[in-house]
């Protein structure tokens, strides 16, 4: 087994990741910016090391830091938890060769479902379904494009191969816009990628977000936790969570489960990953995979009694999964609601001091975060601060566990998002179950 790891991370992941390292023996290290030494994992950690300064360019981006954080503390891993490094291919490939244990897939892997066009086309190849579109890289031929369109049928999407966190897309509604959104799209993608390859999907105009959990060993063995709806969506920002998907075929399920575990063998996966798809009228399509947790895995959790933390890092020490596919059953309902140091009218950070804090209880609840009473939320990053996650039966139990957890949450001295949860978690249409992407900009008048 691994005898030490340096967590990569911050907030509530870095948080996740220690306590998954303390059940399992394993010494931890966690590497802090000079703005979170106050972070919960940091005083909690066996040892710490600051790696630069708040700019997370010039600390949880700064490779080398990194490197010699895990060289002088002796570890023998990093686990990169989510954003920051996790899905860079370089950032995997520089942990190998400096002779440590990258916990995720193998460099080229990132590599390969990094671009948007290899990722489609190898999941075509293992069977999964995907949105009708260009089938690889729009060339200069104008006819072309303009033909792919028409066969297609608008709107369309254009989308940058490299693109990420919702930016690099164009939808097109009609033929005359066409080739003007390419030549955009195209010259956006080379400033914020470096890399002007587009190409063009059908654009699926009211489609809900399910995506499918796998866990793949270095041994060829992959398994699926089945999936989650994350169709609650603020400017593609995931809010809220649910698994399972409510009203989905169960034997659709289960083939889809089985198609991204099948793909995961023939590309040689290996860790956790989550294959991500739009889900129209009874169809799903394939967009992305995220070679890396997620920050919604503990529903998944939750659901399968799985703890997915834990097997990446028993996969990455070169265990056989703990978990064959007939023995992964789902039980219950499970929803997290992300909780985000904002003002709920306008969503603007807000950063502070945590006066006052009391967290929710009970049966089926948990709380996953870092704050802490007297904790100060610094500006430097990403604003969502934990994640309530609430468990029941059935979809209609969980849901009023979620009511009654929020009504107890109190976090004083800094705004939060729990307000717009609470009204949310009673939206007729939310409750309903099923709902599709657009739905909560449209109940938020935006
Ligand atoms: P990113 O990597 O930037 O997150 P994705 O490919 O995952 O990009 O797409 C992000 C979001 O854009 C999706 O969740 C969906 O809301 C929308 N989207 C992407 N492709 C399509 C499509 N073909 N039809 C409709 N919406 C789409």
């Amino acid at each position: 087994m691994i005898d030490k790891i340096v967590i990569a991370n911050r907030g509530e992941i870095a948080l996740r990741i220690l306590r998954a390292c303390r059940e399992l023996g394993i010494k931890t290290v966690a590497v802090h910016s000079e703005a979170d030494r106050t972070l919960k994992h940091v005083r909690l950690a066996d040892e710490s090391v600051c790696i630069g300064p708040a700019p997370s360019s010039e600390s949880y981006l700064n490779v080398p830091a990194i490197i010699s954080a895990a060289e002088v503390t002796d570890a023998q891993a990093i686990h990169p938890g989510y954003g920051f490094l996790s899905e860079n291919a370089d950032f995997a490939e520089r942990v190998e060769k400096s002779g440590f244990i990258f916990i995720g897939p193998k460099p080229e892997t990132i590599r390969l479902m990094g671009d948007k066009i290899s990722a489609i086309e190898a999941m075509k190849a293992a069977g999964v379904p995907t949105v009708p579109g260009s089938d690889g890289p729009l060339d200069e031929d104008a006819d072309r494009t303009l033909r792919l369109a028409r066969d297609i049928g608008y709107p369309v999407i254009i989308k940058a191969a490299g693109g990420g966190g919702g930016r690099g897309m164009r939808v097109v509604h009609s033929e005359a816009a066409l080739l003007g959104a390419v030549a955009l799209t195209k010259e956006e993608a080379r400033t914020a990628f470096g890399n002007d390859t587009v190409y063009m999907e059908k654009f699926l105009a009211n489609p809900r977000h399910v995506e499918f959990q796998v866990l793949a060993d270095s041994h060829g063995n992959a398994i699926h936790l089945g999936e989650r709806d994350c169709s609650m969506q603020r400017r593609h920002q995931k809010v809220v969570e649910e698994a399972p998907a409510p009203g989905i075929d169960e034997k659709l399920r289960r083939e889809m489960g089985e198609r991204c575990a099948e793909a995961c063998r023939r590309i040689g996966y290996r860790g956790a990953g989550t294959f991500e798809f739009l889900y129209e009228e009874g169809e799903f399509y394939f967009i992305e995979m995220n070679t890396r947790v997620q920050v919604e895995h503990p529903v998944t959790e939750m659901v399968t009694g799985v703890d997915i933390v834990k097997e990446q890092i028993r996969i990455a020490a070169g265990l056989e999964l703990a978990h064959r596919q007939e023995e992964i059953q789902v039980r219950g309902h499970a929803i997290e609601c992300r909780i985000n140091a904002e003002n709920p009218e306008n969503f603007m950070p807000s950063p502070g001091t945590v006066s006052q804090l009391h967290v929710a209880g009970g049966p089926g609840i948990r709380f996953d975060s870092h704050i802490y009473n007297g904790y100060t939320v610094p500006p430097h990053y990403d604003s969502m601060i934990g994640k309530l996650i609430a468990w029941g039966e059935d979809r209609a139990s969980a849901l009023a566990r979620m009511r009654t957890a929020l009504s107890e949450m109190v976090i004083e001295g800094i705004h939060t998002n729990i307000p717009l949860q609470a009204d949310l978690m009673r939206d007729a249409g939310f409750e309903a179950g099923g709902a599709n992407i657009h739905y909560l900009e449209k109940k938020l008048g935006l």
